[in-house]
């Protein structure tokens, strides 16, 4: 059996969930089993429609003690739910929490893993997975050869696919021990979709001089529904949060739209975008090197280019 974590932080699952789940049911269809999915802790809200998506079982360990994240705990929630319910592959998506899962459940299932898996396994013979390496300007491919598998899966790696039915949830009787873990203070970082699960996303860079230019690029994240980001040193300087910042030393992105303002493209920012599917840059130096990434490219002011892209926006719609 493929055993897919559905990921439910307060309860709702997450766009990455049906990600997986899809990916998970491709897999299992591969090596010929079953797919199911697995949710954590009380509340779960709609974990029956994870069958839409290609689970054809859904199960819930439904302990307080799983509510809040704790990778020890999950680790071995999710390890012990695999051994119980005979799965041999696990599907996590490379989120924060599938990041601090995957090598954790590795080993604790004895399991070839990778993390970050971009593409769909072969399964000719030997069982292949591919994922971006290099900053995402290489691909390459691992051969799992152990039985038990351990694999993330990226943001927007796949479009989740609606085709199954809704399934009932069943509880499993797993014993989860209290965390040693308690939360002093947790932040929400506002009402836009997390950057790694984002499908637009609106970044700028030191060229907007300062964080009272700022306006202009939420409004024209706002009139898109997308997500903003920043380069490293308009973080580092405090003009926007530190979880705005993309790159090779902030989060890594694949969007399907990444709009670039007065960024210039160094290969450390580059590595953290250029994985998204169309790049618009918008740059007043016709030399900017991230013109050579583009799909689309604008020379000019950002002062000028962007207040006219936000009238043409709003009065298309
Ligand atoms: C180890 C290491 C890791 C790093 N990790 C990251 C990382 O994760 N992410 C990251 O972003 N950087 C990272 N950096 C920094 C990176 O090398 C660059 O310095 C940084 O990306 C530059 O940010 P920027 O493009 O916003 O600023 P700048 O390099 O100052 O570029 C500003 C750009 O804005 C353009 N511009 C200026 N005014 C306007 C205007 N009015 N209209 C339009 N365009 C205008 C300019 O032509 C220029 O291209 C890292 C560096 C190191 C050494």
């Amino acid at each position: 059996m493929v055993l897919v974590y559905a990921e439910s932080p307060g309860g709702q699952l997450k766009k990455a969930a049906f990600e997986a789940i899809t990916y998970g049911k491709k897999v299992a269809d591969l090596l010929g089993v079953d797919c199911a999915a697995i949710t954590l802790g009380t509340n779960v809200a709609d974990a029956g429609q994870l069958g839409k998506y290609g689970a054809s079982k859904v199960y819930n360990i439904g302990s307080a003690n799983l509510d809040g994240f704790d990778s020890q705990l999950y680790t071995k929630a999710i390890a012990d739910a695999a051994g119980q319910l005979g799965a041999t592959t696990v599907i996590l998506s490379h989120t924060s929490t599938g990041k601090s899962l995957c090598g954790r459940l590795a080993v604790r299932m004895d399991a070839g893993s990778v993390s970050g898996a971009s593409g769909l396994p072969t399964n000719d013979g030997s069982f292949k997975v591919t994922k971006g390496v290099f900053s995402g300007k290489a691909v390459a491919t691992y051969e799992i050869n152990t039985e038990n598998k351990v694999i993330s899966l990226m943001g927007n790696a796949l479009k989740p696919e609606d085709t199954g039915a809704e399934v009932g949830v069943d509880a499993l009787g797993i014993e989860v021990g209290a965390s040693a873990l308690t939360t002093a203070q947790s932040k929400q970082s506002g009402e836009m979709v997390p950057l790694p699960e984002a499908e637009l996303v609106v970044s700028a860079g030191r060229g907007l001089k300062g964080p009272e230019n700022w306006g202009m690029i939420e409004e024209l994240a706002g009139i898109l529904g997308a997500t903003t980001a920043c380069s490293r040193p308009v973080a580092d300087t405090g003009w926007r949060p530190h979880h705005e910042h993309v790159g090779q030393t902030g989060v890594a992105i694949r969007p399907n739209l990444y709009i670039a303002i007065a960024i210039s493209g160094a290969i450390q920012h580059l590595a953290g975008v250029n994985s998204s599917k169309v790049i618009v840059v918008i740059n007043k130096d016709p030399e900017a090197p991230f013109f050579k990434a583009a799909d689309y490219g604008v020379v000019g002011d950002a002062f000028e280019v962007v207040p006219r892209l936000i009238e043409a926006f709003k009065s298309s719609t």
